[in-house]
């Protein structure tokens, strides 16, 4: 297995804009075969295009996280179209902030589905593989919110922190498979992240602020391109990253 990004195949879900579209960007850039989940397939295929006519490698397949059957079979076709997975980052993600009081269920019930069973769904279908490789390499997006709450982010804060307990154990459970994991938690970077926030109040609050200092997502694919870069037996598995300006 290589020790740099190029030559890997590296698997990622919510290709299909914000971070996981500049990690797809920028790894194929490195000579990274790239495959991209979303449900968004025009928007992952244009990409494909676009990394095929800069002469890189990427294949797109229409992904929904909440689907553990999508998520096997974008898995599988990495590997059967490659022949090994080395990377899986399982980045694709909601954020409707609201306040309890709003009891928005159905928002809870898709922050639970897509933040954490999305990501679990990731694992069985990348680990199997990843045991019998004797390498692998899981990077899993949580945010500083899995580390912090603040009025309206209590869901979502509560899947990150579940994101980040996963991960934690997977490591110290797969050390002995050679398999890395790596916790990535952005701070606010500037995405469409936002636009599904459905209490207009929360949403121009957040907008307001995620205007005033949020950095682009190229800070998070420089990220991501740094664990994947490490020698073999060099695992990083925290990530924490912040605008400057950013202090919560
Ligand atoms: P975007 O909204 O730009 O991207 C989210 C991605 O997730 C899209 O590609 C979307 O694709 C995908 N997605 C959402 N639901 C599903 C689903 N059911 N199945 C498959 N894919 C899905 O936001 P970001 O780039 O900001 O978000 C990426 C990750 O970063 C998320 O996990 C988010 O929680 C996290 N994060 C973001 C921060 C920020 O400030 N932007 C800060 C901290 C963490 P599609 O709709 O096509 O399916």
């Amino acid at each position: 297995m290589n020790n740099s990004v190029e030559n890997k195949i590296i698997v990622i879900t919510g290709a299909s804009s914000g971070m996981g579209e500049a990690a797809a960007r920028h790894l194929a850039s490195m000579g990274a075969t790239v495959v991209l989940g979303a449900r968004r397939i025009d928007r992952i295929e244009k990409l494909v295009s676009e990394i095929k006519e800069n002469g890189g490698e990427a294949l797109a397949l229409a992904t929904d996280v909440t689907n553990k059957d999508d998520v096997k079979n974008l898995v599988d076709t990495a590997i059967n179209t490659y022949g090994r997975i080395d990377v899986l980052i399982n980045n694709a993600g909601v954020m409707p902030l609201s306040m309890f009081e709003s009891i928005k269920v159905d928002e809870w019930d898709q922050m639970i589905d897509v933040n954490i069973k999305g990501v679990l769904y990731g694992i069985a279908a990348a680990l199997p593989h990843m045991i019998e490789q004797k390498a692998g390499h899981i990077i899993n997006t949580a945010s500083v919110a899995a580390h912090l709450i603040f009025p309206a982010s209590s869901v979502y804060s509560a899947t990150k922190f579940a994101v980040r307990a996963l991960t934690d154990g997977l490591r110290q459970e797969v050390t002995s498979h050679n398999i890395r994991t790596t916790l990535i938690s952005p701070g606010a970077v500037n995405t469409e992240l936002l636009d599904h926030i459905s209490d207009k109040d929360v949403q121009s609050a957040n907008q307001e602020y995620v205007g005033e200092v949020g950095i682009p997502a190229s800070s998070y694919a420089d990220m991501v391109a740094f664990a994947i870069g490490q020698p073999e037996n060099v695992d990083v598995n925290e990530i924490i990253f912040r605008p400057t300006a950013q202090a919560l």
